[in-house]
Formats: structure tokens, sequence, C-alpha cells
């Protein structure tokens, strides 16, 4: 039986509450601006953190049990940051970040802000975990996420930012006048947050063709750049700080990185269910077993019309389905594997190999056992499948040398 309450933090986040200014960690570019405005039409005042820096890791390491993995230390210090900077005031903040409960460190986001807050002479102040459904070992009565109200802006703008982000990643890379790209993103990321407060979400769907369009008249250089696949684990893959700046530093080098989209991360779930019934792990009612497969054909229905839309853009791969992914992944490792990014890595060096992408580097950060176990584990097996592909694991922390970092990385591309 799981208990709501979590002792040793008295700051719980109550009905009278409702009008603090709640604080969220930078997670990434393509999503993050959008959030503050899902949050308002919710009836929360969510403020996000400046992007994650070399302060925030600096931070996170003083206040935190420094045993932790990576991301949890840079969520952490991102908060306190902000918390220290004077801007606000400190009886009427909150802070929130998402739950993913997850088999890995992720449960215990919650219970390490919490210490790190109370180090830092903070324990005053409430915490959130941003979930629909139910919350453990958090007191949190004055936060409730109006599903019905919010679920088709916060989808719809999902996978905007995720699509938008794959046209600006293959255009970035061969604009010929630089910045080109990156203003349009900015552009349309501040314009989606304007239809977010509307709570217009087909009109999302006619943003994306205007950005297609836009993108598609950004002038390119003649030159067809090699591809590289960026995996890992999701907050350092998405997070530019997080990834200590990879991404930029290979498209200064003229490659075109290829990240898959954050969609596949959550459509795991429909993958996971099935199996985790059939190995007896979960038990799930007859209702649900209905009701799972409808709602992934009404997910899928939706992605579907922005992929449809993106497909005009001049560079747009599409991408496999979370079924197909799942299939080529199984040949390498058992479904079962789901802790950190599990067998998500499998699918996603199988979908570059079967594309022709034949370099990969997967990124882990430091504590991540997880990652650490699932990823080097399969390296053999994934050699046997595909022998061409070159993949190279990188260890991210606070303190590691960019240099070095840099130097491995020539060698994959050279
Ligand atoms: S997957 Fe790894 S890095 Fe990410 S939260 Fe879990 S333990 Fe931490």
């Amino acid at each position: 039986m799981y208990s709501n309450k979590y002792i040793g933090y008295s700051a719980v986040f109550g009905k009278k509450d409702k009008h603090k200014t709640i604080l969220i960690p930078w997670f990434t570019d393509f999503l993050s601006p959008l959030i503050p405005a899902i949050a308002e039409l919710a009836g929360y005042k969510f403020v996000n953190c400046p992007k994650t820096s070399k302060t925030s890791a600096e931070i996170g390491l003083r206040y935190g049990n420094n045993e932790v993995c990576y991301p949890a230390t840079l969520v952490l210090g991102d908060l306190i940051a902000e918390l220290q900077t004077g801007k606000y005031d400190l009886n009427s903040v909150a802070v929130a970040v998402t739950q993913t409960g997850g088999q890995c460190r992720a449960t215990n986001y919650l219970a390490l802000i919490k210490q790190g807050l109370k180090n830092a002479g903070l324990g005053h102040i409430p915490t959130i975990a941003v979930a629909f459904g139910s919350v453990y070992q958090n007191e949190q009565e004055g936060f409730r996420l109006p599903v019905f109200k919010i679920f088709n802006i916060m989808l719809h703008a999902f996978f905007f930012g995720d699509i938008l982000n794959q046209i600006f990643s293959a255009t970035v890379v061969r604009e010929k006048e630089k910045g080109k790209s990156q203003q349009l993103f900015d552009f349309y990321m501040e314009e989606a947050r304007k239809i977010v407060l509307e709570n217009k979400h087909r009109k999302l769907l006619k943003l994306l063709e205007n950005a297609v369009a836009d993108f598609n008249l950004i002038e390119i250089e003649d030159k067809k750049p090699e591809k590289v696949g960026l995996i890992g684990e999701i907050f350092v893959k998405y997070n530019s700080y997080g990834q200590a700046h990879i991404t930029d530093w290979l498209r200064e080098q003229g490659m075109e990185v290829e990240t898959p989209p954050m969609t596949g991360f959550f459509m795991q779930a429909f993958v996971n269910q099935a199996v985790n019934r059939r190995n007896g792990v979960n038990r799930i009612s007859r209702l649900m077993l209905k009701l799972f497969p409808l709602f992934y054909r009404f997910l899928n229905n939706r992605l579907k019309k922005f992929e449809q839309i993106a497909r005009q853009s001049r560079f747009y791969m599409p991408h496999e389905s979370i079924f197909e992914t799942a299939e080529h992944a199984k040949q390498i490792i058992d479904l079962a594997n789901q802790f950190g990014e599990g067998w998500m890595i499998a699918g996603e060096v199988a979908n570059f190999a079967r594309r022709g992408v034949n370099r990969a580097v997967c990124i882990q950060p430091f504590g991540c056992i997880a990652n650490h176990v699932v990823a080097k584990g399969i390296e053999r097996r994934l050699k046997q499948f595909y022998p061409e592909m070159n993949l190279l694991y990188l260890d991210i922390d606070g303190g590691m040398a960019e240099v070095n970092l840099h130097n491995r990385l020539h060698f994959l591309i050279r």
C-alpha cells in the first residue's frame, strides 16, 4: 500500500497555494517554451528556469547527493540556482518536476529535490510532481490537472515541437545564411506558444504547414551532409547543456545530427504494457485491455496528421512506428529491458542502420546505471547484426574535459 505522505519534508502544496509561482527546470528548446502556456490553461503559473548551464551543475552538486545521476543533479541545480537569484518571494513559490516513475532514479527525483532544497535552506518550498495519474510520496492537494481541458492542446503542442525540431535539425546544417533556421525555429515556437494560450489545437497543424513552407524557402548549400545518429538517455539527449552541446559541435563539423523524435519515448508504453502483461509483471483489467489499442490508434492518428504535413519538408525522413522499432529491437535484446531507455536504444540503432546511417553516438550520463547496462551491454550483439555500424559511447558529467569529448567524436566522424 502506497502512502501520499513523505515523512521528513513538511512543505506541501495545498489548495491555498494555487496562486504560487511554480518553477520548473529547463528541459528542451522544442518543448520547454510551451509548458508555461499549457499550465496557464490549467490555472497555474509555471515559470521556466533559464536554460541549464554550468551553474546548474555546480549548484546541483553542492546541494544534492553527488552519487545521483547527472540529469538529477542538473535539475536540482536549475531549481536552486533560480530560487537563489532573489527574483522570487520565497514564501510564494513552489517547484515542479515531471514524475516518470521509471525503473531508475527518475522515481526518486522528488525525494532528491526535497533533500537538496533542505540542504540549501529552502525546505519550506512545496514540491509538485506533474502527472495526470496518482502521485506517490508527495502531498499536493492543490495541484490537479484538468485532463479534458488541456489534453488535446498538450498533445498537439508536443507533436508540433517534436516535429518542428526534426525539420529544423535537417535544415540548419544545410543553410547558406547562418542563423536563418534558428530564427525561423524561434519564431514558430513563439507562434505556437500563442496558439496554446488560445487552446486551439487544430491551429497548430496549420502553423506547422506554414513552418514547413518557410523552412523550404531557406537557401541551402550545394552539399549533402553526412549523418550521425544521436541516442541515449532522454534528458541529456534533448537538453543542450546536458549533452555538452555535442549536437552543435557535430553541426559545426558539417554533420547532420539525427536524433529520434521524443514521441517514441512515450509511445513505448504501448509495447511495454503488452510485454509486461505477457511476462506476468502487470495485471490489467479487461476494460483497459480494450482501451489500450483504441488509445494508441487515437494518438497515432493525431501524430499522422502532423507527419503528413512534415513530409512536405525537403529533408524530412519519416520515422518507424514504435511497434516497428520494437520488432527491430527484440532481435538484439529482450523487450523486458525497460529501465532507462531500455530496448529503445537497440531499436533506434537498428533504425539508423536500416536507413543507412552508420555512425551513432550514444550519450550516457554519469550515474545512470540503467543506460550503461543496457547500452554497453548490447554493443557486441548490435555489431553482429549491423557490422557497418560505428557506435561511440560517451559518458557525460559535470567535470568532463570537452577536449576529450571532441577528440573521441573526431575519431567517429573522420
Ligand atoms: S535513465 Fe539514468 S540518467 Fe535518466 S533518470 Fe534514470 S538513472 Fe537518471
